[in-house]
């Protein structure tokens, strides 16, 4: 926005204020231009966001959702929403029964994306007194592992002696799995275990 006395665009922001009405979003701005120093008003409007159909496919499966978007806005493939299953890429945009690249958020009947939330893969390694059962795992990137958790992992019960993320070395404490490079951890001679790997193993690598 431009200053409307001398059309200077160095404009300072003092002040600004939400409204809205039932399909309206306004934010009023109170401005100077940094040039005259006249004091002026702004408002900016959208329409609130809807709700609009979003499929989401994941590897084998998909998900039907909804995603509330405004519907002034634009979209585009490749553009990364914030859906309830996480972070999805659009793939593709359906409007009266025609898949297009880019269009107006109100003219669309359903978005369909992938998901694109990647599971953290970590190393975990067993010592066996000598030998060692390495593993690659695929987990949540918030899932924490702490040393001293005692893990079923394949045919082992462990517990977790050190923890090395990208930075540090940890023996205490705990860390997600987005951080972890690799768990090393010991065979215990117990019966329970406060989670089991087995099935997030991607391969076992030694
Ligand atoms: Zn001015």
């Amino acid at each position: 926005m431009d200053c409307p006395i001398c059309g200077s665009d160095d404009i300072e922001i003092l002040n600004s204020k939400q409204k809205s009405s039932k399909t309206k979003l306004m934010e009023e701005y109170l401005l100077r231009c940094e040039s005259c120093g006249h004091v002026f008003k702004d408002i900016f409007s959208a329409k609130k966001p809807k709700p609009y159909r979003l499929i989401i496919s994941e590897q084998d499966k998909s998900h039907k959702t909804t995603i509330d978007l405004s519907p002034s806005d634009e979209l585009k493939t490749g553009e990364i929403l914030l859906s309830e299953f996480g972070q999805v890429e659009v793939t593709s945009i359906e409007v009266n029964d025609k898949r297009v690249n880019k269009s107006k958020i109100e003219d669309i009947d359903t978005i369909w994306a992938t998901s694109v939330e990647i599971p953290a893969r970590i190393g975990f390694s067993v010592d066996l007194h000598g030998e060692v059962d390495s593993y690659k795992l695929d987990l949540d990137r918030d899932f924490e592992i702490a040393p001293g958790d005692v893990v079923k992992i394949d045919k082992h019960i462990v517990k977790v002696h050190v923890i090395k993320t990208q930075d540090r070395k940890l023996t205490s404490g705990f860390a997600k799995a987005g951080v972890i490079k690799r768990v090393y951890s010991k065979p215990v001679k117990f019966n329970n275990f406060d989670y089991d790997l087995t099935k997030d193993i991607f391969k076992k690598t030694s």
